[in-house]
């Protein structure tokens, strides 16, 4: 039998401002590589990784069954689709399709969080689009990320769907294994899958989505739970949700699939649905406030109090120019911190001024207006550098080693505390970012730091704690900062009263 692969995964942040066109895909540069590709080139770049489309490429070693690849875009996160860049990805992969046909079974690598512009759920439009191409009776199987959102029309537009069981994300070539294996039963009548989907009207807050600490991991144990305790379960997942994504089906999910038995199916998403409810308190928890964390004291602790700033996590796609955490700072009189400031304006004023001059200035929230505003700096200007530096030490998430924050400027602040301005925007991830500019971090109070997993390896190495800040921005810990206007109301935790079922 002959198994396609196709599909565009994209995490959407519809509160984001940068841009998911053509130019986003042609210059993706994951594998090293232009994320958008088509036939071979899918396996030369992701055959040997560890993601859904991989795993799906590993049953071409089973008997009989021969994987195709027709073409798989990725590019990193940003605003929506323009429908154009979404047309064109897609008409180019069914055209492939087509011409590499026919097929006994189809596999999709989608994310669940994509959103175009005109299709609030754009995953359910590419899976629409590959079924009217293929018809209703091939099999088609879609695995997905752990915390898209996951809709009933992705879900019924299709024959099996598997999410990710982990974040972060371990699981994701075993799990695209999982579901060619599936369809390749599903293509030899083996089994007959059928699906339900159940949504309760909760989203997991970021701080609650790790699947290594409760409640997911208990849930996850009781969704494997049920499919070994009722016959006929093929699968069961939880979504988790992506709250960043403002559309109607944004939220957590809970899918099963089964063989043959559509009642079990449904029994069971609704069994693990209402789990999923039961725990919602714990999907919400609360980072501290900036009011609190800037009132924190090192006191004797062996190491500085690490503050992560969750609103502008720039992993996931912020600025690097929030100024909550200064502005609290500022306000408190705290002396002893050390924060990274994305500012190209600050640094060339800086630059005007020279090394050892006097500046003021006007620091960070001004690149789109939800991330603070400037605040008043007086200061000497204690070093100019070129910003670039490599990561010695072990301890860099995702091992990343060349870093390039541009043209950088030190300013010792009148305030007290010391700013580490930057011309690009460069991850506060590692600690050689301040030993290559001459500063030893250790030795501070409070050290702002713009994340919430990504500097924990680094900074954990010299913190005495490290702490989720409960800044806004558009990457923020708390769901209620984003002003959503087109998701379901009421749901928790927007609405605290929600009743369900
Ligand atoms: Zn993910």
């Amino acid at each position: 039998m002959r198994l396609a692969v196709l599909g565009i995964m994209h995490e959407t942040n519809t509160f984001s401002n940068i841009p998911t066109d053509d130019r986003a895909f042609a210059e993706a540069a994951f594998g090293g590589r232009h994320g958008d590709l088509l036939g071979d080139e899918v396996r030369e770049v992701y055959g040997d990784v560890g993601i859904t489309v991989a795993g799906f490429m590993d049953a071409d070693a089973d008997p009989g069954v021969s994987v195709v690849p027709i073409g798989w875009a990725a590019t990193g996160p940003g605003g929506p689709l323009p429908t154009s860049t979404f047309d064109r990805i897609t008409a180019a992969q069914l055209a492939r399709l087509e011409a590499e046909g026919p097929f006994d079974g189809i596999l999709l690598g989608q994310h669940g969080a994509m959103v175009v512009e005109g299709h609030p759920d754009g995953d359910a439009e590419f899976i629409r689009r590959v079924r009217a191409a293929v018809g209703p009776r091939v099999p088609i199987g879609n695995v997905m990320d752990t915390h898209g959102n996951v809709s009933p029309a992705q879900v019924h537009g299709v024959d099996i769907t598997l999410l990710w069981r982990t974040n972060p994300h371990l699981d994701c070539r075993a799990r695209g294994l999982q579901c060619a294996r599936l369809i390749a039963q599903a293509v030899r009548g083996e089994i007959q899958p059928v699906q339900a989907i159940v949504n309760p009207p909760l989203v997991a807050n970021i701080l609650a989505q790790n699947t290594a600490d409760e409640p997911m991991r208990g849930l996850l144990a009781q969704a494997l739970d049920l499919t070994a305790a009722m016959p006929g379960l093929l699968d069961a997942s939880v979504g988790e949700g992506f709250p960043y994504a403002d559309v109607p089906h944004m939220g957590m999910a809970a899918v099963v699939v089964a063989d043959r038995d559509q009642a079990a199916a449904q029994a069971a998403a609704r069994a693990l649905a209402l789990r999923i409810w039961e725990q919602r308190e714990a999907f919400d928890p609360h980072g501290v406030s900036v009011a609190d964390a800037v009132r924190l004291e090192r006191g004797d602790a062996a190491g500085p109090v690490v503050l992560l700033d969750c609103g502008d996590n720039m992993g996931a796609g912020t600025p690097g120019d929030s100024t909550f955490i200064l502005e609290g700072l500022l306000r408190e009189r705290r002396t002893g911190w050390l924060l990274t400031v994305h500012d190209p304006e600050a640094v060339l004023a800086c630059v005007r001024a020279g090394v050892g001059g006097t500046v003021r200035l006007r620091v960070g929230g001004k690149i789109d207006g939800l991330h603070g505003t400037p605040q008043p700096i007086t200061g000497r200007v204690r070093t100019i550098s070129d910003g670039k530096f490599r990561a010695h030490d072990k301890h860099v998430h995702g091992g990343h080693k060349a870093f390039d924050g541009g043209v950088t400027a030190v300013v010792q602040t009148d305030a007290g505390g010391t700013l580490v301005l930057t011309t690009l925007a460069v991850l506060t991830m590692s600690l050689d970012q301040h030993y290559s500019i001459g500063i030893d971090p250790a030795r501070f109070d409070l050290i702002v730091a713009k994340g919430v997993m990504s500097p924990q390896p680094a900074y954990g190495v010299i913190a005495s704690r490290m702490v989720y800040v409960d800044t806004p921005g558009i990457s923020t810990a708390n769901p209620r900062f984003l002003g959503h206007q087109h998701r379901r109301r009421p749901m928790f935790p927007f609405e605290q009263d929600t009743r369900w079922p």
